[in-house]
């Protein structure tokens, strides 16, 4: 043996070692047939899987969570067959059954003409990775439903009703659909707090606006906390008579409680004061005077005496 075949095979077992030393999984396929042509052996403590078990490509995407195959198996063809280095997130399946979140990095290496000659990557364990991300994901939406939610009612805000009115309005321009919109204000709120305090008024607030979402149950209808002790109710593909039975069916919640209220000029228990529109908009119209129309009624309920439905 030559000084430099001793020095090349040194040099290869050194590289063997490093290899099969990380934790990224080395491996090779020969594009010709398809087959590996190495995979490291960390991959059996990874996967479960022999590496004398990973025969060929065919073996690679057996082992792919089926939701990820398709995609992953097409992108990494392709991008091979143009000769472009690439990465890929999948799940592969463990030998026990579960999956694992890989990252495979893939080298494509050509020959001296320009044709592919073979594979060549790295398998990393992006597991832990993806869970962080997935809890992050659900801290997001977490957040991002409580930036749409009143704090202490639980239904939605001002900021989410804003929104949904948006699309709600304009789904009825469209459709030339009907649409109802009911205001509440709570009769004498003021009272209640001066009489009971300002925490047992907010547990008050609670539980009306529990009483309204019972009394719009259809998937469509939306309770929004307009402000202070005023609550909005958003009832799409709802006509006059349905929209009244519902306001009658809010007024009716409210006064079955029974929520003593020794402040209030109406009566024992609390009332709210009711206003409600009713429009089948034309393309253009906004809603902004319908919303004022509706509050216009509210005021007027006031002006009745309170504790009533204005409608018109
Ligand atoms: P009216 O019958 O004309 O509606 O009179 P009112 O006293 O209900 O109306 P007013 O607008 O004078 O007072 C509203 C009260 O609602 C005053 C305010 O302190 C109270 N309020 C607003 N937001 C909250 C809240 O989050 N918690 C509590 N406890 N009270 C609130
Ligand atoms: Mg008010
Ligand atoms: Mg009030």
């Amino acid at each position: 043996m030559t000084t430099i075949e001793s020095k090349m095979d040194l040099d290869s077992a050194t590289y063997k070692t490093l290899l099969e030393s990380t934790r990224a999984i080395p491996w090779k396929i020969d594009w010709a047939t398809m087959q590996f042509a190495y995979i490291g052996p960390q991959i059996e403590e990874l996967l479960g899987w022999e590496p004398s078990s990973w025969v060929s490509v065919q073996d690679w995407a057996d082992r792919m969570h089926p939701e990820d195959r398709d995609w992953a198996v097409n992108f990494c063809v392709a991008q091979s067959k143009a000769g472009v280095d690439h990465e890929a997130d999948y799940r592969a399946l463990n030998k026990n059954g579960d999956y694992v979140w890989i990252r495979d990095v893939v080298h494509v290496v050509r020959k001296d003409d320009g044709d592919v000659d073979s594979l060549i990557g790295f398998m990393f364990d992006i597991s832990e990775r993806k869970r962080i991300e997935e809890q992050l994901a659900a801290a997001r939406r977490e957040l991002e439903e409580l930036s749409f939610k009143d704090g202490l009612t639980g239904v939605a805000n001002r900021r989410r009703f804003d929104a949904v009115m948006e699309t709600e309005w304009s789904n009825a321009c469209r459709n030339k659909q009907v649409i109802s919109l009911l205001m509440l204000d709570i009769d004498c709120f003021k009272q209640y707090n001066d009489h009971y305090g300002h925490l047992e008024g907010d547990q008050c607030l609670k539980r009306v606006a529990k009483l309204l979402t019972l009394a719009a149950g259809r998937p469509r209808d939306f309770v929004a906390r307009f402000g202070g002790e005023e609550f909005i109710l958003i009832l799409p593909d709802t006509n006059e008579t349905e929209a009244y039975k519902i306001a009658s069916r809010c007024r009716d919640l409210i006064a079955s409680e029974h929520i003593p209220h020794k402040g209030s000029e109406v009566g024992k228990w609390l009332t709210a004061s009711i206003g409600l529109s009713t429009i089948t908009p034309e393309c253009g119209d906004e809603f902004v005077p319908f919303i004022e129309l509706t509050d216009g009624r509210m005021y007027q309920a006031k002006q009745r005496g309170r504790n009533t439905i204005v409608n018109d």
